[in-house]
């Protein structure tokens, strides 16, 4: 049965900053003024409810504590709404996205992450237009099913999967991308759903799992990366996992201290390896080249196409399950929210 209300949770980001008169910058405020700025809100045929941080964040400072707070209001609340929107500063909203795609366990409602790149009292602002869209699409459902069972970004007139999307640019409007998966949806005219881009509702049961672990780091490789850069890096006390983006796909330096190195992070720490590729567009396929195959040899996880923050986030909830090396890999290298190609 639907409810006919949508539940926004407002965290912080520009969409609800003003500026601080004495510094100039931009800085997070009152949400009440925020929903005050939208008088079109009374025009939806939904209900809306607000929940608001207690301490709106500028999403730079978001922390995997805040993705379980988020879980934990959607829990609560998840039987007495339709969908949710969550409104999320932009710079780590796909980061956002990404964990709670994967921290609400057979998901079947809308959880619609939006925010805006000029804040809401902007003359020339986009955060009208998100928030409005985000709430029909929350809403929107055939009968008693929701057409978007899942987590999405919407911005500037696209919905994509959240665990797909990354930020592409600070300057534009259009300031997200999914570039490997097309849009669920595009907002013109009409709104159209692109349903069989877009995942079915779960047969389980909705579950909340708030727990994630923190021993993760991303390695970008570079030009000029030392044995003593990785040597610092493997022997972190407590690392579990080590995300490598690598070149185009999925190649790094074969020089002997590089792959020794790995080897022994993996096999003598039980660090977690995975390859992701720093090209944003395609997928990594280790076994190309000698200078990826070698990577491969040392158990390094598969990571496919995924964006560095799905790879992350990915393990961040994998590891926290405490399950075993070889289940933890089989897990990360297959699809679970429709975040990699098979
Ligand atoms: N720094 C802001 C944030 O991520 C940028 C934005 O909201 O777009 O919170």
């Amino acid at each position: 049965m639907t409810t006919n209300k949508i539940l926004m949770i407002y965290t912080g980001g520009t969409i609800g900053m003003h500026k601080d008169l004495k510094t100039g910058t931009l800085v997070p405020f009152d949400f009440s003024n925020l929903i005050n700025q939208i008088p079109e809100l009374q025009l939806i045929d939904k209900q809306i409810e607000t929940i608001s941080f207690k301490d709106p964040i500028d999403s730079s400072n978001i922390r995997p504590q805040h993705w379980i707070k988020l879980v934990e209001i959607i829990e609560k609340h998840y039987d007495y709404y339709d969908g949710f929107v969550i409104l999320h500063g932009s710079d780590t909203m796909a980061y956002t996205a990404s964990a709670l795609s994967f921290m609400l366990e057979n998901l079947g409602k809308p959880v619609i992450l939006t925010g805006s790149q000029l804040p809401i009292g902007d003359l020339r602002t986009d955060a009208k237009e998100n928030i409005i869209t985000s709430i029909q699409i929350a809403g929107s459902y055939e009968g008693d099913l929701p057409i978007v069972p899942e987590v999405g970004i919407y911005f500037e007139f696209k919905l994509l999967r959240g665990n797909r999307t990354i930020k592409a640019s600070s300057e534009h409007f259009n300031a997200f991308d999914s570039p490997n998966y097309l849009p669920l949806a595009q907002s013109g005219v009409n709104l159209k759903f692109f349903k069989e881009r877009i995942l079915p509702v779960p047969d389980g049961i909705f579950n909340a799992h708030k727990q994630l672990s923190e021993e993760i780091m991303v390695l970008k490789v570079h030009p000029g990366i030392t044995k003593t850069h990785l040597s610092y890096i493997i022997n972190i006390p407590g690392l579990k996992a080590l995300i490598l983006e690598t070149y185009g796909s999925g190649n790094a330096l074969t020089e002997p201290w590089f792959i020794d190195l790995l080897k022994q992070a993996t096999q003598e720490k039980g660090i977690h390896l995975i390859n992701i590729t720093q090209c944003q567009y395609g997928s990594i396929a280790p076994e190309k080249y000698e200078t990826g195959r070698q990577l491969m040899s040392i158990g390094t996880f598969n990571g496919k196409d995924l964006t560095t923050e799905a790879a992350l986030t990915k393990m961040m909830y994998l590891i926290s399950k405490k399950l075993s090396k070889k289940a933890i890999k089989k897990a990360f290298e297959r699809p679970l929210r429709g975040e990699m190609n098979v």
